[in-house]
């Protein structure tokens, strides 16, 4: 009867394109949603970066692959998935958060697809649905389910405000300050309490 919705990246991983800018030394591609609304101009700007400077797929996939869980982030997805069913809203792609979702024990993942080609040059990226955070919290309400969700960044206010109870974590000041209508958690130990406190039927029991 409740799900919880996460954002992945700035919520359970660090961010796969800082990770990347950090191999590469292209200080353009720190860029992230953090500070970037507009989510096509921002994939837009990366794949003009990546095509400049000669980067494929393989290179993207071997950042993503250095980039662990979150300090926590594993315990506090384990102690989620015994009390919640868990679905991770994210705008990354299939394509790389896949060693990144080994770490993490294979949970549920909605997101996106890349286009490459044959020489592993990243041509496009297919984006599932426009907005799909907010369709996805807004289908799992229609199926009757409560919802609780927690993000990072611009592209998770639709879908806090879409859920029944929704919380910025470790916002950037930016977002902070322009969506203060949600609460903020700053550790998985505020989010965990956030939720059981908004839960009808969860009660914090070890098991
Ligand atoms: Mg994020």
């Amino acid at each position: 009867m409740e799900i919880v919705c996460l954002d992945l990246e700035g919520v359970l991983i660090p961010e796969i394109w800082i990770s990347l800018a950090e191999r590469t030394g292209i200080e353009a591609l720190r860029a992230t949603t953090r500070e970037v609304p507009d989510y096509d101009a921002l994939m837009r700007q990366r794949l003009r970066i990546l095509e400049e400077h000669g980067l494929g797929l393989p290179d993207v996939q071997a950042a993503a692959d250095a980039v662990g869980p979150l300090e926590g982030a594993q315990e506090f997805i384990d102690w989620l998935r015994r009390r919640f069913q868990v679905v991770i809203l994210s705008d990354t792609f299939y394509e790389f958060a896949h060693p990144i979702m080994r770490q993490l024990g294979w949970p549920t993942l909605f997101c996106h697809r890349l286009q490459v080609d044959g020489g592993g040059r990243v041509v496009d990226y297919r984006l599932r649905m426009r907005d799909h955070k907010v369709q996805a919290v807004a289908a799992f309400r229609g199926l009757n389910f409560k919802v609780f969700a927690a993000g990072d960044s611009y592209n998770d206010t639709g879908m806090l405000k879409e859920a029944d109870t929704g919380i910025l974590f470790r916002p950037p000041d930016n977002v902070a300050r322009e969506f203060p209508r949600f609460p903020v958690a700053r550790e998985y130990g505020e989010l965990q309490d956030r939720f059981l406190e908004a839960s009808e039927y969860c009660v914090d029991r070890e098991s």
